[in-house]
């Protein structure tokens, strides 16, 4: 069995806490590694090799790290392929969605390539007599990333291109479900020229990450995951006197008014309800269905259902693959039958459709008449099981937005222009999509949720990531012209 470790100081590391978390192929059930889980003095560790680096990282040239990125890149997109079976091969999402995370990871590498622009400061000249007032944007030191299951190349690769380029050494602690692809992503950082501890990954549960949150030298810590795993990241990080940024879950609602384009609405409720087996913080799970859109909309649903094909992620023709752990299909599929215990209608029951041998499978599932106060509707069941709410106007649905607990996303399918824009301004969501069901911003805006779906203010990557895994410095200067001044240094009065 494929024992997998840490990556720290340039080097693959096996674990030495003698605790082990099993790795499965989800499509046939099977265990095929081992991970090791980080003791604290592994934590530790890796967290001496990223300090012993930051000196040196931290004041090399914009230059230098420019380059780095670009052959990261580069390397990163020659083995895409190699990147997304090792991803579908401990995760089971289908090799199409697989390399979609890839190529939405490939963008924060972008990103983070234009670094010498991003950290450009500001430059005032001569605001009083011989004195110009300037700033800049300084690395932290030691930060760290925690990263979920869903998206185990793509939500790292948020975090530590621009962590990174900006400056920091960072240690990476993937999650213990599929942790090898962020092994073989780590490697090419290195091969692309990244100096030994600028970049560690850490295996481990929450051992690891309560040491992350405790050490003194890990000055920010960003967590992607569950809400009540992103509230306590976020409340233990800021006591111990770090930045935190803790992105939570979510509950999308997609809202779809009376005018819509029934078949675009349908098609998208379908891909974002059950691509990557409803497992995206993005993934719509309750579609608000108001007036008369209704009663077609659950039909062209339903309709579209059975053409999902369900089947191991490696097979060209599988739409949808299996879910992450036989527990978690099973939790899943206890909303279904939850649902009709609480007087919603099960319009489709993905239970009935069997798979033969161990893998994790659970076909689609709709279900109509879903009410606040209903499990199904309350809870992130993060699978795929759709929800629709019937509602009677649009601000009925505005309403069920705003009361929502999450504010991850949202997303109206209109061809009212005026309601649209309505929508945008008046919708309680970071992330608001418009005849787009998944409205995942590109790497060079940030992305967020409201509400519980997000702990603390800075939102993830693009811009707002820059400023989060960097501190503002503000110089003011004064040079005396040595022709005209009298070599008077003391404060000017009237700055
Ligand atoms: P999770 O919260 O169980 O795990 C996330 C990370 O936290 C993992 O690295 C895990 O090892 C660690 N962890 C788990 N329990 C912990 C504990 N008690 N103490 C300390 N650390 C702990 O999440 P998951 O099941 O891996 O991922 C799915 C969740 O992530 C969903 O809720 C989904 O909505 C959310 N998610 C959110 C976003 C976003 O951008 N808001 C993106 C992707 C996933």
């Amino acid at each position: 069995m494929k024992q997998i470790g840490h990556f720290i100081n340039g080097e693959m590391v096996a674990g030495a806490s003698g605790r082990t978390g099993p790795v499965y192929n989800p499509a046939t059930g099977e265990q095929t590694g081992e991970v090791t889980l980080a003791s604290t003095e592994e934590v530790d560790v890796a967290v001496a090799a990223a300090a012993h680096a930051f000196p040196a990282w931290s004041a090399s040239s914009l230059a230098t790290r420019t380059r780095v990125m670009f052959a990261f890149r580069d390397l990163v997109e020659s083995h895409r392929d190699d990147i997304a079976a090792a991803l579908t091969a401990e995760h089971g999402k289908v090799l199409s969605d697989s390399m979609g995370e890839v190529s939405r990871g490939l963008e924060n590498i972008e990103y983070a390539c234009g670094i010498p622009r991003h950290l450009m400061g500001r430059f005032s000249q001569q605001v009083s007599t011989e004195v110009d007032v300037y700033s800049v944007r300084q690395a932290l030191g030691v930060v760290a990333g925690i990263t979920p299951f869903n998206f185990p190349a793509m939500v790292p690769l948020w975090m530590y291109p621009n962590a990174i380029a900006c400056g920091n050494t960072f240690i990476l602690k993937p999650s213990e479900k599929d942790p090898s692809v962020t092994l073989l992503i780590g490697e090419l950082f290195a091969e692309a020229g990244l100096p030994a501890g600028v970049f560690n990954i850490a295996q481990g549960d929450k051992v690891a990450v309560d040491r992350l949150l405790e050490h003194p030298d890990v000055r920010a810590v960003s967590f992607v995951g569950s809400t009540p795993v992103a509230r306590y990241v976020y409340e233990t990080a800021t006591q111990n006197g770090k930045r935190a940024q803790g992105l939570g879950g979510a509950k999308n609602h997609m809202v779809v008014l009376p005018d819509a384009d029934i078949d675009l609405a349908a098609d998208a409720a379908v891909s974002a309800g059950y691509g990557s087996a409803g497992e995206r913080c993005m993934a719509i799970s309750v579609v608000v269905a108001v007036g008369s859109a209704a009663d077609p909309l659950v039909a062209a649903i339903q309709q579209r259902i059975p053409a999902v094909k369900v089947g191991d992620g490696t097979m060209p023709s599988s739409e949808m693959g299996p879910l992450i752990t036989a527990e978690h299909r099973d939790r899943v599929a206890s909303y279904v039958e939850g649902a009709r215990d609480e007087g919603a209608t099960v319009v489709v029951d993905g239970r009935d459709q069997k798979f033969g041998g161990g893998g994790f499978y659970l076909a689609p599932s709709l279900i109509d008449h879903v009410k606040p106060g209903m499990r199904a509707y309350d809870d992130e069941i993060f699978g795929p099981v759709l929800g629709v709410t019937r509602v009677d106007s649009y601000d009925d649905a505005i309403k069920l937005i705003s009361e929502s607990e999450w504010g991850n996303g949202t997303a109206i399918f209109t061809r009212d222009g005026g309601a649209a824009r309505r929508f945008q301004v008046e919708a309680q969501a970071g992330m608001v999509g418009i005849n787009v069901p998944i409205p995942v911003p590109v790497a060079y805006y940030s992305f967020g949720g409201w509400g519980n779906s997000l702990f603390g203010q800075s939102h993830a990557y693009g811009p707002e990531g820059v400023d989060f895994y960097t501190k503002a410095k503000v110089i003011t200067s004064r040079w005396p012209d040595p022709a005209t001044s009298k070599v008077d240094l003391g404060f000017p009065e009237n700055v």
